[in-house]
């Protein structure tokens, strides 16, 4: 609808100027032929009934009507707008004619009188043949200041009857042929307008649908077909534009994928740190007490038995005042690499403090905890490392407890097994105790 309107108005604005040029210039053209056409045909007729009254004023004088009427015969119908000519008496009485010619009453004039009836498509001439002047001073009229002062009295009058009617089909030629003109040249500039309108409309429609295509986030949307100096370096830069917004948005999302795979690998790194322990890879306190709830609460459900058990490097300060901070902390990579090797993949080992770990065996009774941990107490005794020409050698003390039924928390397991592990302390160290309760209960 917005299209039709434009190309309307786009129309008028070049069509209305044309229009308006062709009216004016149909109503000069109107006014020309008129004019030009009347008082040519005027200026002709006119000649002729001069020569006439030229050539008529000796006969008339003379009252030679024979000559008079040689004279009209030679004129004859040389001259297809004139009706008819003729000579008159000095009263407008027709001596002589040749046609359709007319004489005059009533005053006869005393110049060249050009007289229309009305409603008659012709016109009369009435032209008086007066007598050229000889003027002898004696013979001036006696009071006449001069000799031009004389009145002179027509010998006569030539008449010509002009006809109108070809003169008409003549204007009417003349108004026809500008009519076809003005509206061939009206019609070619619609036609030019309609082509130019088209010219624009055009690739301003199809720059207008990429363009919205693009606004629409369809960034392959391109505008083709564009023909034209204006349009088409026009189309090109749009074109230009949006493969750069593709670009950038291209770059802008390979950016954030970067930064969210950063953000991830940060924040699972961030989660990692904080449930692991960074010194041996075995979970820290948090993630073991929370590892460990699940596995409390799978464990009452089910009525499986579970098993925990503390355990503490003996004289572990001793090792590190001997070799160095450095050594402990192999020390305490070697026990946790012992540990693991030791466990099974369900069960949970965790280093919860300096040299203090904690494991969590599933489906383990009393008996088969004992059995593990007296096992990975040997391993312990067992294992070394090299310093040197010395083999540094360490124990651990184990404390062990099992899930008991009021047992709604891992702390209190905990608890019953640190004080396992203190009395394993107390008896000496390398070795392991059973929490006392569950030897009572059982
Ligand atoms: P006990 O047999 O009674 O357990 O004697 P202990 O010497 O092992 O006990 P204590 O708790 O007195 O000593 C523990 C030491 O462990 C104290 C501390 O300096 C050391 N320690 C704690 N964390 C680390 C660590 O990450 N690396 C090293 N190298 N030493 C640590
Ligand atoms: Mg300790
Ligand atoms: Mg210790």
């Amino acid at each position: 609808m917005k299209r039709v309107d434009f190309r309307l108005r786009l129309l008028l604005a070049a069509v209305l100027p044309s229009l308006l040029m062709a009216a004016t210039l149909g109503v000069f053209w109107w006014n020309w032929t008129q004019q030009t056409l009347e008082s040519a045909l005027r200026e002709r007729v006119t000649a002729t009934a001069r020569q006439l009254a030229t050539a008529a004023e000796i006969p008339l004088f003379s009252g030679d009507v024979q000559s008079l009427s040689g004279m009209l015969d030679s004129i004859g119908g040389g001259d297809a707008d004139l009706l008819g000519v003729g000579i008159t008496d000095p009263r407008g009485v027709v001596l002589v004619k040749s046609g359709e010619a007319h004489g005059f009453t009533g005053t006869p004039p005393l110049s060249l009188t050009w007289r229309q009836e009305h409603d008659d498509p012709r016109w009369h001439l009435v032209l008086p043949v007066v007598p050229t002047p000889i003027y002898i001073d004696d013979m001036i009229r006696p009071g006449a200041a001069s000799a031009a002062d004389d009145p002179l009295v027509p010998l006569g009058y030539v008449v010509l009857d002009v006809s109108l009617q070809r003169l008409d089909s003549v204007r009417n030629n003349m108004l026809i042929l500008g009519a076809v003109v003005i509206t061939a040249a009206i019609l070619l500039s619609i036609i030019l307008m309609i082509r130019l309108a088209r010219g624009v409309i055009r690739p301003l429609s199809r720059i207008i649908k990429g363009v919205e295509a693009m606004g629409k986030g369809e960034l392959d949307a391109r505008i083709e077909n564009i023909q034209g100096e204006v349009f088409q370096p026009l189309a090109n830069v749009i074109n230009q534009m949006a493969e750069g917004v593709k670009l950038t948005q291209i770059e802008m999302q390979q950016r954030i994928d970067a930064a969210t795979l950063e953000l991830r690998q940060a924040k699972s790194r961030a989660e990692q740190e904080a449930r692991i322990d960074s010194l041996t890879g075995l979970c820290n306190r948090r993630a073991f007490m929370e590892r460990a709830s699940d596995e409390l609460l799978r464990a009452r459900r089910y009525g499986h038995p579970l098993a925990v058990a503390m355990i503490d490097i003996d004289f572990f300060k001793r090792i590190n005042d001997q070799w160095g901070h450095a050594i402990g902390d192999q020390v305490l990579m070697a026990f946790a690499d012992i540990l693991k090797k030791s466990m099974r993949a369900v069960d949970i080992i965790a280093r919860i403090g300096g040299e203090e770990f904690v494991l969590m065996m599933t489906e383990t009774p009393i008996e088969e905890a004992m059995q593990v941990a007296e096992r990975i107490r040997k391993d312990v005794e067992a294992a070394s490392l090299q310093l040197g020409d010395t083999r540094l050698q360490w124990t651990a003390s184990f404390g062990i407890t099992i899930l008991y039924g009021d047992d709604y928390s891992v702390s209190t397991a905990l608890v019953r097994a640190d004080k396992a592990l203190y009395r394993a302390k107390d008896a000496g160290r390398n070795r392991v105790e059973v929490d006392l309760q569950d030897v009572t209960t059982d």
